[in-house]
């Protein structure tokens, strides 16, 4: 299905809970945005606050760390396509629970057979673990290209949140030694 018409079935969703924090703060649904045919794909986890109010995800701080990472790979934002596995902000910025998950994810599904990327680079404990359906956390799946069960044909390099890397100083190095390894992959023409 083309992304146009995947985000039309969207508009005014009420599939799950996240709905009521969104029309309680006036909030917008974040669908995504980007290349329509990227090699690269970025996907995160949920909108934050200023997501939801721009209704575009990764903007502000986070954002800005996201582009700097992209351009020290070699790209711009606009070169990628980038979404989040739930739509919605969910209250306090919380993990989303495995009832939104099951509710909003399939429209990621769709998305990503809609770019059909070759990368999917997952930012963040809760994007990995959905894209490679593993329990396993970040600390050990980070700077690693293996193929998606969920996404078969697509390849996920998992990395850090750019808004963790505050917390944890070797966070960061290895966020900056994955960004050396996902610019070769990139160099060398992605894994196809
Ligand atoms: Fe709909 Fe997804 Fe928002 Fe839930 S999170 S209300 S499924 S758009």
């Amino acid at each position: 299905m083309r992304l146009e018409k995947i985000e039309r079935s969207l508009s005014g969703c009420t599939r799950c809970g996240l709905c009521e924090q969104r029309t309680a703060d006036g909030a917008l649904t974040v669908f995504g945005e980007g290349n329509p045919h990227a090699e690269v794909m970025v996907i995160g986890e949920a909108p934050g606050e200023n997501e939801s109010r721009a209704g575009r995800p990764f903007v502000g701080m986070a954002g800005s760390v996201l582009e700097g990472m992209l351009r020290e790979v070699g790209l711009s934002r606009g070169d990628v396509y980038i979404a989040n596995v739930v739509k919605c902000r969910p209250p306090s910025n919380r993990d989303p629970r495995k009832d939104e998950v099951a509710a909003c994810s399939p429209f990621l599904d769709m998305q990503v057979d809609a770019v059909s990327p070759s990368v999917a680079v997952t930012l963040g404990n809760f994007a990995t673990r959905h894209a490679l359906m593993t329990g396993e956390g970040i600390a050990s799946l980070h700077g690693k290209l293996r193929e998606s069960p969920r996404w078969p044909g697509v390849f996920v390099f998992p990395c850090f949140h750019p808004s963790a890397l505050h917390y944890n100083r070797d966070w960061k190095r290895w966020f900056e030694e994955d960004i050396v390894t996902l610019r070769g992959i990139v160099r060398d023409g992605f894994v196809r």
